[in-house]
């Protein structure tokens, strides 16, 4: 059988992760959040002692992570991503989790480990595949590709009410300047860092609602 990889790369809160889920939910792909491992890893690191004083205990990180596991939650309508038999929500879209996330989203063995883990789960069929090295990388080779850009304080705006939404006490400048040192770390890193491929499409999405981009993805990839 014939599956199909979309692959939606970009900047940090450009509205991937929303326009992922929505386009999976059309075409009944799965959905993968490669964002959500990353931050699950990172998640992971804070609370067993693997970061202390700043700094990150690389090789007993990598022992650690070496023994876990991701998997799909069973018994649920819509897939869920499982980490050590968990699923993970608000607690690894704070603002320390995103502080730390770009950090660990560097380190070789990270990625490694969390390539083939995103191979492996997207072999259930076909799949809408979003982060930073999905077209690049994970599936260079993927049907469809999309790159997200948008204004640096449009995006800070939209993360800074999703998170006041939930109550967390944060500060527009502090928002800000995460999602800035974020795009340049995650664009300079020296491993799979995040760009465009030459063969996306690029979608600037400063003046669109969700709704417009959602649209013209679709349409994409509905007239090709
Ligand atoms: O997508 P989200 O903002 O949740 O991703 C959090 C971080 O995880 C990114 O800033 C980046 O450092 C890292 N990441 C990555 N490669 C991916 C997905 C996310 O490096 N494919």
């Amino acid at each position: 059988m014939k599956t199909t990889v979309i692959a939606v790369d970009g900047y940090a809160s450009t509205g991937k992760s929303t326009l992922s889920k929505r386009l999976a939910s059309e075409l009944n792909f799965t959905y993968i959040d490669t964002g959500y491992m990353y931050r699950v890893v990172s998640y992971f690191a804070l609370n067993n002692n693997l970061i202390t004083n700043g700094v990150i205990l690389e090789d007993q990180l990598e022992v650690a992570l070496a023994k876990t596991n991701f998997t799909w939650s069973e018994n649920s309508e819509s897939k869920q991503m499982m980490f050590n038999g968990r699923v993970y929500g608000d607690e690894i879209r704070t603002l320390e989790i995103s502080t730390w996330v770009s950090r660990i989203a560097q380190l070789g063995f990270v990625r490694e480990h969390l390539v083939n883990q995103q191979r492996i789960l997207s072999q259930l069929g076909s799949v809408v595949m979003d982060g930073r090295d999905i077209g690049t990388v994970v599936f260079a080779n993927a049907d469809y590709k999309f790159f997200l850009t948008a204004d640096p304080k449009v995006r800070a705006q939209r993360r800074y009410d999703e998170l006041q939404g939930k109550g967390e006490d944060v500060r527009f400048d502090e928002i800000l300047k995460n999602v800035v040192d974020r795009d340049h770390q995650d664009s300079t890193r020296a491993i799979s860092p995040l760009k465009k491929a030459a063969d996306a499409i690029e979608i600037d999405t400063t003046l669109f609602s969700v709704e417009e981009v959602f649209q013209k993805m679709v349409s994409t990839i509905k007239s090709s």
